[in-house]
């Protein structure tokens, strides 16, 4: 994370923010580091005024923005002293501590202590570093998910993948392929926190009993596939060689707007017109309409997969046995379900589904931009249901104003897309 000073403005101020209110001093999270947000700093520290943001405060914040801290057990600690000074429940202690025995703690060993706050943001523009923390604070406070990651981005940033349930039918869902589509990150990150929560209580989740969807299917989520073009896009990547680079390429496409019109990866390919379905069709299109050299959007790239981010995806999805994947995109409030004349089993059926629980028209993918998707691909390859799902309305990137509104409406999709296959 980088300095920050007052008069900064931008993401990791709200981070910033967002974190000192998780810790009992509230502000506004509005990304301006102005005279409250210092208050707020210099309360939260003791630190009298000094209101720099350095690497050292960056880690006494970190626990707010991770959800979660270490607390090592001194004599006389219990259970419910420890969640008591840490303002979390008992439960949650118990539930990212399975192997502790409570009637014998062990003096001098570790207990991760969730914090007493939902953990994914609704409020904050996303970015791949707040992304890999929720990933890493999911882990911690639930420890029967897992994780890892599926690969590397062009800067070298890893792509994570949480992995909730044990049950031999897999499905995986996946977003933020565009740069500036980063609204559909915390929809698959909310749906990981409610589904750990759900098993983690025994619980319903939007009505399919959480223990019984673990047993039968194993749901991969995968939600920031384009970490590099999210931190351009977001303003969180703004100098640097990579930065200097994208923004010669935006240069020569004056009317998009830069860095908020980005959708391609750091180097100017299009994530999701990368995989081998039709990659020659979508060449022919998208060059007749300009983008025929590294572009801020829809440049096909010299060749299907030489983005290192879509042949992530694309490796990970050939490890696995995938039944139905979904990508998220933003925006339409569209389902698209078909490619070609490919129409898998049950593909339609669930589709249809799809549509009546969230609201969302069902539809044919327009012919221009029809081909090279992951969903083209592996509707083609695998002959199972794939969806590009579009969410939201409006001019991208959507504000996170909208994130309420469309949790809601995907969360039925979300649950569906495992149900509907039973
Ligand atoms: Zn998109």
């Amino acid at each position: 994370m980088k300095f920050l000073f007052p008069g900064d403005r931008g993401t990791f101020v709200e981070y910033l923010q967002l974190a000192l209110t998780r810790a009992g001093h509230p502000v506004n999270i509005d990304g301006i580091f102005g005279d409250k947000t210092c208050a707020a700093l210099s309360a939260f520290l003791g630190s009298g005024g000094n209101c720099t943001v350095s690497h050292e405060v960056w880690q006494r914040l970190r626990p707010y923005l991770v959800g979660y801290t270490r607390h090592r057990i001194e004599r006389g600690d219990t259970i419910a002293s420890v969640a008591a000074e840490y303002g979390t429940t008992e439960g949650a202690v118990f539930v990212a501590n399975p192997t502790v025995n409570a009637a014998n703690l062990t003096v001098g060993s570790e207990l991760v202590v969730p914090l007493g706050f939902p953990l994914v943001p609704e409020r904050v523009k996303y970015s791949s570093v707040l992304n890999a923390y929720i990933v890493e604070g999911l882990l911690a406070r639930y420890p029967f998910l897992a994780g890892g990651s599926i690969g590397k981005s062009v800067m070298g940033k890893e792509i994570p993948y949480l992995k909730i349930g044990t049950g031999p039918t897999q499905v995986c869902y996946s977003a933020s392929y565009h740069a500036n589509e980063s609204i559909t990150t915390p929809v698959l990150l909310k749906f990981a926190e409610e589904y750990a929560a759900a098993y983690a209580a025994q619980a319903d989740l939007y009505g399919a009993f959480a223990p019984a969807l673990a047993a039968r299917f194993t749901l991969f989520l995968i939600p920031m596939v384009n970490p590099d073009g999210v931190d351009l896009a977001g303003g969180v990547l703004a100098s640097g060689s990579y930065y200097q680079k994208a923004r010669q390429i935006a240069a020569n496409y004056p009317d998009i707007p830069f860095p908020d019109g980005w959708k391609a990866n750091i180097e100017g390919i299009d994530l999701n017109l990368q995989f081998p379905a039709g990659w020659e069709n979508a060449k022919r299109i998208k060059f007749a309409q300009g983008y025929d050299k590294p572009a801020p959007r829809d440049y096909v790239g010299e060749a299907p997969l030489t983005a290192p981010e879509s042949e992530a995806v694309y490796q990970f999805t050939r490890q696995n046995d995938f039944s139905l994947i979904i990508a998220y995109h933003t925006q339409g409030e569209v389902i698209y379900w078909k490619y070609l004349d490919y129409e898998p089993e049950r593909s339609r059926e669930i589709a249809d589904y799809f549509g009546e629980v969230s609201g969302y028209a069902v539809e044919v993918t327009p012919g221009e931009s029809g081909y090279a998707g992951y969903k083209d691909w592996f509707i083609q390859d695998y002959d199972r249901p794939g969806y590009t799902i579009e969410v939201g309305l409006g001019a991208n990137p959507l504000p996170m104003t909208q994130f309420e509104r469309i949790y809601d409406d995907n969360r039925g999709i979300l649950v569906g897309g495992m149900t509907e296959l039973l």
